[in-house]
């Protein structure tokens, strides 16, 4: 029950401003977002990589309301990408990217968005990785999927995510597979209404194994984003009985979560991709993972509290 007063917090101006400026809050938050800029983050992708991790990198940020902050979201990850073509990672660093953070729900926003995105998804080829198009709350994900869809006449490699609680996904999800397309399916982690989402835990779990059948059985990449022990022997099985090899697939997970199990299943021969964000605009993204674990709340309370 927790879950959502966390995420209808993760909207209130107030509470951003109040938790942002915690001193106390710092450490807790860096368990999820572990560097604040590109000259922190670069050692932590050269570590993760070197311990036989992908990587896909999140600039921290959404929500933008003007057309300057979409354009400097844009050249954050300008610079990060800049900064990674020395290592000559190719697809083990690829990047993800908020549309909200490149404009999407200003005036014009659509078309913002996807100018903004472009130049990244060049540079990100330039460097030989890619890039994929995160899905926020409902209302945006039209647009997301055409920017997706317009991308990919360049770019076919450029990646989408789907939510598996929203009803309308295991059509995205059919239309999706049969495009070839790179898919990352997670649970989802936005406040959704029931007319558009399920509710109960095991409904959007059953539907995410629904619409892993359907992914696994297309002609895409399939990209499983969950850290759920039962859903990831559920899509080893799936991925044996549609006769994917190990590289036709791959999961994923966020930093900071399930860590060991990062490093199990890449010893296993999986590629395991980690979800690393960082900046210092990360309110919604670490209250969406306070929202996920109720009881990374009362840790956060507790190491308030200790310290207050
Ligand atoms: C790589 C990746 C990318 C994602 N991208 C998007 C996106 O674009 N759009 C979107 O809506 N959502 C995204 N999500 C979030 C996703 O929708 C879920 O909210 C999140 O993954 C939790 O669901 P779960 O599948 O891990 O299952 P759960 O049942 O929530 O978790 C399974 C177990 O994992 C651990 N766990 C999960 N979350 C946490 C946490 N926050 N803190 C500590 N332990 C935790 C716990 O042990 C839990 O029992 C992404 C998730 C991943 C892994």
């Amino acid at each position: 029950m927790l879950g959502p007063v966390i995420l209808a917090a993760s909207r209130s101006d107030r509470l951003r401003r109040l938790v942002s400026a915690a001193p106390v809050t710092k450490p807790v938050v860096d368990r999820f977002i572990p560097g604040e800029s590109v000259d922190e983050i670069v050692p932590i992708v050269r570590d993760l990589t070197d311990q036989g991790l992908e990587l896909t990198m999140d600039v921290v940020g959404e929500d933008i309301t003007t057309p300057a902050q979409a354009e400097a979201a844009r050249d954050a990850y300008l610079e990060l990408i800049d900064r990674l073509k020395p290592l000559d990672l190719g697809t083990r660093a690829e990047m993800s990217v908020k549309l909200s953070m490149f404009g999407q729900a200003l005036d014009g926003g659509h078309e913002l968005a996807a100018a903004n995105v472009r130049p990244v998804v060049e540079a990100a080829a330039g460097i030989g990785t890619t890039v994929t198009l995160d899905a926020e709350d409902h209302t945006t994900l039209d647009s997301m999927f055409a920017i997706h869809e317009e991308l990919r006449q360049d770019f076919p490699q450029t990646g989408c995510v789907i939510q598996a609680y929203l009803f309308r996904t295991e059509e995205d999800a059919r239309r999706l597979a049969d495009s070839g397309s790179r898919v990352r399916l997670v649970k989802g982690a936005y406040k959704e209404p029931a007319e558009v989402a399920y509710q109960q835990r095991h409904e959007i779990d059953k539907a995410y194994v629904r619409v892993l059948r359907t992914l696994m059985e297309g002609g895409g990449y399939p990209m499983i984003g969950s850290h759920d022990p039962r859903l990831i022997s559920i899509a080893q099985e799936l991925a044996r009985t549609a006769g994917r090899k190990l590289d036709e697939y791959e999961f994923q997970m966020l930093y900071g979560i399930r860590g060991d199990e990062h490093l199990r299943l890449a010893a296993e021969g999986h590629r395991m991709r980690v979800y690393t964000a960082y900046g210092t605009d990360w309110y919604g993204y670490f209250m969406r993972r306070l929202a996920e674990k109720p009881a990374n709340l009362r840790f956060f309370a507790r190491s308030v509290i200790g310290r207050g």
